[in-house]
């Protein structure tokens, strides 16, 4: 095999395979080193999002959901299932399948796109060098025109929780529990923690949510927060706002917390703990001190507008840099990044990234929110819709949370669209759209919506933003 490359990639990940597979439709030989593995030793392409990150969490959502419907919800209308019983074993069969048969996917990607796969560790050395040390045999130097670092993200480890992969764990343990817990502790309510506590809350577990901050969901527009935090409260999970925690200990039967909050201290007893207190970059042993490739302070590889480091040919992406820890972020800069490298042109819209988080209701926005625009001195006019007047959601039975569109006083610019409710993450997609180019709360307006469709509510709200809203009273 050779090991002189146009391209190398470091990470296999959505940043790194998408990079990958970009560059190699570009014309360029490209090889992409990953070290995930599968429990058998086979490489898994895909990184944290396929492996143990956005699908598999997903995976379990749509089933807890699923379970979490056929036992209560079922009745309203008007069937009568009879006992529900919990399969949890099939359950986490049916999720690694998935994970399985997309992780391949990207394999059979690679081989159609002609993209070596190397199965191992990768390091940047001097010179867009590569030292690539495979899982079994010698290391090996590769050498490249370009390289394009994607290592990604480890999740962060508490001091005074450190994981024991039992019943301290992080994310990835926490969606391979054998068990429902009967007591979850959950550190931190960010998206992880409140997916996934979702996922054991809906399967019969007590979750205690135990957040630093004293807001809930800050990168939130905040009337959306409200309106989540509200809905995940009468889910069941028990949030604590304000509550530090001082330390855990392993007890008789699972662990012990202590944590203080405005009230005082507190100890908390729970048979299994998730710590989901965010990412940090993954750069470790990849860096050669000579290659030129610098970090900040919270450890990103420092990167321009467009991905350079500041080492010559040598660019990074996705988690690894700065910005939003998502998986479609990592993607686009990906195939920015190839493109760049194969003279097109390359570019990445960062002020239009939707985000979601995938409870019940949906959580999702994009652009800014109202405290942002406040902040930013921006005069808006802002217009809501609640799904409770959604004939769909009615139907559908979900008809909690509401659309809410923000757009510029002035110009009718879009600035901000921020959803809670049924599908937000499919809904969304209709604003970043409208944002990405430039639209206006009228282009919304004069938009036709199937009906009767939840898009409606989107349609509805951007109308309420004129006072011109159909189904609801303008105020
Ligand atoms: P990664 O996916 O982390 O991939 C990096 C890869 O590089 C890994 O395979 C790693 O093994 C490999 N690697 C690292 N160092 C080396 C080295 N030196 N040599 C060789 N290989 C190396 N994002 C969303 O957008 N939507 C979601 O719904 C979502 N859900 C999530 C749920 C969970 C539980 C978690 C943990 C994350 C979720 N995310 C989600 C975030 C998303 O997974 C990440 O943003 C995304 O995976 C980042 O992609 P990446 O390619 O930068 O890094
Ligand atoms: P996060 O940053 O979303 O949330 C971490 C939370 O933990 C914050 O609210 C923080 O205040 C809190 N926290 C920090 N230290 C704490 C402490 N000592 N005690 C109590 N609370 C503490 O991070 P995450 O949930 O771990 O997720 C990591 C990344 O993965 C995120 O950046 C996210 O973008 C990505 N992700 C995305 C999705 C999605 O797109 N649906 C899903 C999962 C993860």
């Amino acid at each position: 095999m050779s090991s002189k490359f146009d391209v190398v990639v470091i990470g296999g990940g959505p940043a790194g395979y998408v990079a990958a597979i970009r560059a190699a439709q570009n014309g360029l030989a490209t090889a992409c080193i990953d070290a995930w593995r599968t429990a058998a030793g086979e490489l898994s392409l895909g990184g944290t999002c396929l492996n143990a990150g956005c699908i598999p969490s997903k995976a379990l959502l749509e089933s807890s959901e699923i379970y979490h419907r056929a036992c209560h919800e079922l009745g309203a209308h008007g069937i009568d299932a009879g006992e529900v019983r919990l399969d949890l074993a099939r359950m986490q069969a049916r999720k690694a399948a998935i994970v399985a048969r997309l992780c391949g996917g990207i394999q059979g990607l690679f081989r159609a796109n002609a993209v070596t796969a190397l199965a191992g560790h990768g390091a940047l050395l001097p010179g867009n060098k590569v030292r690539f040390t495979p899982h079994q045999g010698e290391a090996r130097l590769l050498e490249a025109d370009h390289v394009i670092l994607a290592t990604g993200s480890q999740p962060i480890e508490l001091p005074s929780l450190p994981f024991d992969g039992e019943r301290i764990v992080d994310s990835a343990g926490a969606l391979e529990l054998d068990a429902v817990p009967h007591r979850l502790g959950v550190i931190g309510a960010g998206v992880i923690g409140l997916e996934l506590g979702s996922v054991w809350r809906r399967l019969g577990a007590e979750v205690t949510v135990l957040e630093a901050l004293d807001q809930f969901l800050p990168m939130a527009d905040a009337q959306i927060a409200r309106e989540a935090e509200r809905q995940l409260r009468r889910q069941g999970l028990d949030i604590h706002l304000g509550a530090r925690v001082q330390s855990g200990e392993r007890s008789a039967g699972g662990v012990r917390l202590r944590y203080e909050d405005r009230q005082g201290s507190h100890e908390l007893e729970v048979d299994r703990v998730v710590v989901a207190v965010g990412r940090r970059p993954h750069t470790a042993g990849l860096l050669d001190p000579l290659s030129g490739v610098v970090t900040d302070a919270r450890g990103c590889i420092e990167v321009d507008a467009h991905c350079r480091t500041s080492a010559a040919n040598v660019w990074a992406i996705g988690d690894v840099v700065r910005g939003p820890m998502l998986a479609h972020k990592g993607s686009e800069e990906g195939v920015m990044v190839a493109d760049l490298i194969a003279g097109r042109y390359g570019h990445v819209n960062y002020a239009v990234i939707p985000s979601v988080i995938y409870t019940t209701p949906e959580i999702a926005w994009v652009g800014r929110s109202e405290a942002e625009l406040v902040a930013d001195g921006v005069a808006f006019k802002a217009g809501t819709f609640n799904f409770a007047a959604s004939g769909r959601a009615l139907a559908m039975d979900q008809a909690a949370g509401i659309v809410k569109v923000l757009a510029d006083a002035a110009s009718d610019e879009l600035l901000g669209v921020h959803v809670c409710g049924p599908m937000a993450g499919e809904l969304i997609a209709e604003a970043v759209v409208a944002m990405e180019f430039q639209g206006t709360a009228e282009d919304l307006q004069r938009t036709i919506h199937a009906h009767p469709t939840l898009a409606e509510a989107v349609h509805e709200a951007a109308l309420a933003a004129d006072r011109r809203a159909i189904h609801a009273i303008n105020r």
